[in-house]
């Protein structure tokens, strides 16, 4: 498997050093919505152009480490353009990926079948950070970040 964890680490290098859909959006009509980690002083700014229930398009500013940044990178692209119910469902399969995972391998046992990694795509480059429990609220930051600002837009 050590294959396989090189091309997870590729994919987060990859984001990090090029983040997808860097930026800022005019605020407003765009809602902007920010995210703080104190335990690793990771800072994301995220922009939400929601329209007609779909979130046509989102920017990303922040800083951090690796991990916190290259996660929202890969957030931006796998919530960008769609519908916003898609985009919650995204949201909770991270978020199960980031949760289930730790608990399983915690008591052992098989967990494959209670998050798709193949509907996660790229994302599931991100699973290895499970095994180290203080870089999980990195990873998870952006993807707390949408959830408050899409509540907030609700
Ligand atoms: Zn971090």
């Amino acid at each position: 498997m050590a294959n396989l964890e090189d091309l997870y680490r590729e994919i987060i290098l990859d984001h990090y050093r090029s983040p997808r859909n860097r930026g800022e959006l005019a605020s407003p009509p765009a809602h902007r919505v920010e995210g703080f980690n104190p335990l690793c002083g990771d800072e994301v700014v995220e922009y939400l152009d929601v329209r007609d229930g779909v979130l046509v398009d989102i920017k990303l500013t922040g800083h951090g480490c690796s991990i916190s940044q290259s996660s929202s990178s890969l957030m931006s692209g796998a919530v960008k353009g769609k519908p916003l119910d898609e985009v919650n469902e995204v949201i909770d399969s991270f978020k199960k990926l980031m949760t289930v995972h730790e608990s399983a391998l915690a008591k052992d046992e098989d967990h494959d079948d209670e998050v798709d990694l193949r509907r996660l795509g790229e994302l599931a480059a991100l699973q290895g950070v499970v095994k180290f429990p203080v870089r999980i609220k990195c990873a998870t930051l952006a993807w707390n970040t949408l959830r408050q600002g899409l509540e907030e837009l609700a």
